[in-house]
């Protein structure tokens, strides 16, 4: 099964991960940042297990993301 990993320590609260996948994404009020929904911690990042659906519609986010912090593992 994939996974999306978030290096959330370097998101910069842009938004547009958010702005694309509302379903998996929200910004926390606390620090500005976009949490992972349901994502599991693990060392320094967030790990959210995924369908292949979802996989392929996160491609334009990981592109989309100006810190580079989504990776699909
Ligand atoms: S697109 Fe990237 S930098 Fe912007 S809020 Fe989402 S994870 Fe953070």
């Amino acid at each position: 099964m994939p996974k999306l990993i978030q290096y959330r320590n370097h998101c910069i609260g842009c938004g547009i991960c958010y702005e694309l996948q509302p379903e998996i994404w929200r910004m926390s009020k606390k620090d500005g940042k976009a949490t992972l929904v349901k994502g599991v911690p693990k060392k320094n990042v967030f790990i959210l297990p995924i369908s292949e659906e979802v996989a392929y519609e996160s491609m334009a986010t990981l592109e989309a993301c100006p810190a580079k912090v989504i990776k699909l593992g």
